[in-house]
């Protein structure tokens, strides 16, 4: 279990990416929603133990993070946004080395542990093609690979499926759901599709806060029976922006969709949209929006 207490974090100059955020994380797939600029990669950063917070406690079982980084380390798996260097050298030789670095010093184990995992992540067959020459889902599968070594008991996924296509964002997600089972992973994103397929929790961060947090199917049925849509002019949208609660507009087929959130049927033309998690995050991202303006 990871429980965070009160975390702030404040930049340089000055921003404030986090403002007091508590979580509690038990074992499994949890999904941290947020739009670009929420604060998700300070969390996952501090978290990480890759920056130490301007005040706040983190605590993972029995070890307090920030007090203690380099024991938490030896139990941690991280994937960051930008895992950056695809050198010239094959995926085994990478990981190999990679193994050493995590502290696998005998030969022995770490060639079993490479083997397994590349098998796990399905890079088998290519093991000795260059990273360099990978595919962006490569990568990212090969970015679990070495987030696994040591068996981790913490995984941390920063924006992972960012870039994928459809068939490697697929096969990304289910090797992280049988990575997942066992262990506390974290997954953040600001891909609602990832946390539905996914994560039995999640919270929605917004402006360096935790705006909600609770079972997808939960927060879901929270908004049930108050999420109207209406096809509209694209012209038109403003003048509904005026009047109504619009959480998304979206094209469909040329013509424009909006969803609008109200206890009451908005009016003429409206009809009652099944509320999924999209409308749950777009309705709590507005509302945020609405209080920072
Ligand atoms: P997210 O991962 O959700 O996009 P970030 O944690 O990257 O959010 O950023 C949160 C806020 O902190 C943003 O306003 C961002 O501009 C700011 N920020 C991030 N890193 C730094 C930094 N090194 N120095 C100053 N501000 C930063």
């Amino acid at each position: 279990m990871l429980t965070i207490e009160n975390l702030t974090h404040i930049y340089g100059n000055g921003t404030r990416a986090l403002d007091g955020v508590s979580l509690t994380i038990p074992k499994g797939m949890f999904g941290l929603l947020g739009p670009n600029g929420a604060g998700k990669s300070t969390l996952m950063r501090s978290i990480a133990t890759l920056q130490t917070p301007t005040s706040g406690s983190i605590r993972f079982g029995d070890i307090d993070v920030i007090a203690e980084p380099e024991k938490l380390r030896r139990v941690l798996g991280y994937l960051p946004q930008d895992f950056g260097v695809y050198p010239r050298v094959s995926a085994y030789d990478m990981l190999n080395h990679m193994a050493v670095l995590k502290g696998i010093a005998n030969g022995k184990e770490r060639k079993a542990t490479v083997e397994a995992l590349l098998q796990q992540v399905n890079l088998w067959p290519v093991r000795g093609k260059a990273l360099a020459g990978f595919s962006g889902g490569m990568r990212q599968r090969f970015g679990i690979a070495q987030a696994l070594i040591g068996n981790p008991e913490l995984i941390i996924v920063d924006e992972p499926t960012a870039g994928l296509d459809p068939e490697e964002r697929n096969r990304f997600l289910n090797l992280l759901a049988e990575v997942g089972e066992n262990v506390v992973v974290i997954l953040s994103t600001h891909i609602v599709q990832d946390v539905t397929d996914l994560c039995p929790r999640m919270a929605v961060l917004a402006g360096g806060k935790i705006q909600l947090e609770g079972a997808p199917t939960e927060l879901q049925h929270q908004l049930e029976g108050k999420i109207w849509r209406r096809t509209i002019d694209k012209a038109e949208l403003p003048e509904f922006r005026k009047r109504n609660e619009v959480i998304s507009s979206r094209l469909v087929g040329g013509r424009t969709v909006i969803h609008v959130l109200s206890d009451h049927h908005p009016g003429d033309g409206f009809e009652t949209a099944p509320g999924g998690l999209e409308d749950v995050y777009m309705a709590t991202v507005a509302k945020t929006r609405r209080a920072a303006a």
